[in-house]
């Protein structure tokens, strides 16, 4: 259902050409989903250009293509200057995509980032989540496609492809909780020895085994052997 003219429009009100909302690098925007889903369709990058990728006949490619993902829904952006939401084709990477997946909504508002270039790096288009207004609050979703039509210059658009981006593993920090104090070996047994004393320090165990014996019975005992 597209908006038009002749349709729901009271003379004197202004009309927005509905565009896709793209942002330029270095740049942020502020985009609510009026749809309850994305919808997407694969382009290739040809001679400066993408061009909508028509499957296995596509005459662009011949089918052989390398071919990135988009995704669509109809939106509005936020005119800071004027406090207005603007009507609007969002936009998505895969990588977008992968920031609003499980977050999407109608009503659900999104700040998109573009990072500056730097050393002709282009930065990923990001999703952040914002927050959500109640869906029956919002102007009812209109359809994309004659508006995509257009920039990819082609009479018949289907948005029928998933993200082939799989699912990000996503996994809490674990804290720090120290590790169990290690567990000190019980002191040796001290040799009884009747009150006599005997100084350990500096002595091999066979030099004290004759101390104690000489002590007991005044004579040491032979090498190995048991008493
Ligand atoms: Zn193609």
């Amino acid at each position: 259902m597209s908006e038009k003219r002749s349709r729901d429009h009271l003379p004197g009100r202004e009309l927005i050409r509905v565009e896709v909302f793209r942002l330029n690098y270095g740049h942020k925007g502020v985009v609510r989903s009026l749809s309850t889903n994305y919808e997407g369709c694969l382009v290739h990058w040809v001679a400066g250009k993408n061009r909508y990728h028509e499957g296995a006949t596509c005459r662009n490619c011949n089918g052989k293509g390398e071919t990135t993902w988009k995704g669509y829904f109809p939106a509005e952006y936020w005119d800071a200057q004027r406090s207005l939401w603007i009507p609007t084709v969002g936009e998505i990477t895969s990588n977008a995509e992968l920031d609003m997946r499980g977050f999407f909504g109608r009503g659900h508002v999104f700040e998109f980032t573009k990072g500056k270039k730097v050393d002709k790096k282009e930065p990923k288009l990001e999703a952040r989540f914002l927050r959500k207004y109640a869906p029956e609050t919002l102007r009812p979703p209109f359809d994309v496609l004659p508006v995509l039509r257009n920039i990819y210059n082609v009479s018949v658009i289907v948005l029928d492809q998933d993200n082939p981006a799989p699912d990000r593993v996503l996994l809490e920090p674990a804290e720090n909780i120290p590790e169990p104090a290690a567990i000190k070996p019980a002191p040796a047994p001290k040799p009884e020895s009747d009150g006599a004393k005997v100084d350990l320090s500096g002595r091999g165990v066979r030099e004290l085994a004759e101390e104690l014996d000489k002590q007991w019975n005044g004579t040491p005992p032979k090498n190995g052997q048991a008493r």
